[in-house]
């Protein structure tokens, strides 16, 4: 894995991450603190080297697997989402490249990510531990489990895209707490979604249309 001298590429990117998160706020992203840490953190390393010079274009960008480093504008919208709920404990379906799962770090006070795949959860282990997000826990595993000893939790993100949300996952999501996913329709088309929980009722919200790659089971070691 590349990772690059994190002070001398941290400053010569520090523009084109300043343009892309002021970008971000002219599309409505009003969390000041999302933004604040989205302007800090390096997405450039979260990505292939070859890829890295496209890390502050707001588009989603290929991370191996047939997988996807989701675009920053739905990183933003799905951190505020989570960030306005002030949750301490937070579970992630989809750890991925981490680059979510670092930026939630930031926001929350404790935080479980789940990841299918092997390699993207070797990879992003390490690069949250050379970023010190020291209160971040990694686990490979079928997200639609969710994360029994841990649960409840006060959030819930996945960042991949079921058709009906595994029951495993509204089980363990604490009363008042809220669920943020995308869920496809009949259509196949889908839609950012908010789920909260009053006590044993789940209110579904659909927010902006999106596009993620689909929510799988089973692990890929
Ligand atoms: N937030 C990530 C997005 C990665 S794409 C990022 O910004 O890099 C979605 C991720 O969800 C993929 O890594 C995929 O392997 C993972 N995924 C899909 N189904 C899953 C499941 N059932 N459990 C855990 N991870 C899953």
């Amino acid at each position: 894995m590349h990772l690059p001298d994190l002070c001398g590429v941290g400053m010569t990117s520090q523009r084109t991450r300043d343009r892309l998160v002021g970008r971000l706020s002219k599309q409505g992203i009003k969390d000041r603190k999302v933004l604040d840490v989205m302007a800090r953190e390096p997405r450039h390393l979260f990505l292939d080297e070859a890829l890295s010079h496209r890390a502050y274009e707001d588009t989603a960008l290929p991370i191996g697997h047939s997988q996807t480093l989701s675009q920053p504008w739905i990183v933003a919208r799905m951190s505020e989402l989570v960030h306005q709920e002030s949750p301490s404990k937070v579970l992630e379906i989809g750890t991925g490249s981490g680059y979510q799962t670092l930026i939630l770090s930031r926001l929350v006070e404790e935080l479980w990510s789940v990841e299918r795949i092997n390699a993207l959860h070797q990879l992003a282990g390490r690069r949250l531990r050379l970023l010190k997000a020291r209160n971040v826990h990694l686990r490979l595993a079928d997200g639609g489990q969710g994360w029994t000893e841990e649960a409840p939790f006060d959030a819930i993100l996945l960042t991949a895209c079921a058709k009906k949300l595994p029951e495993a996952l509204l089980a363990q999501l604490g009363d008042g707490g809220v669920l943020i996913t995308p869920l496809e329709d009949a259509r196949g088309n889908q839609w950012l979604t908010r789920v909260r929980r009053e006590n044993d009722q789940f209110e579904y919200e659909r927010l902006e249309p999106v596009r993620f790659v689909p929510l799988l089971e089973g692990v890929i070691r």
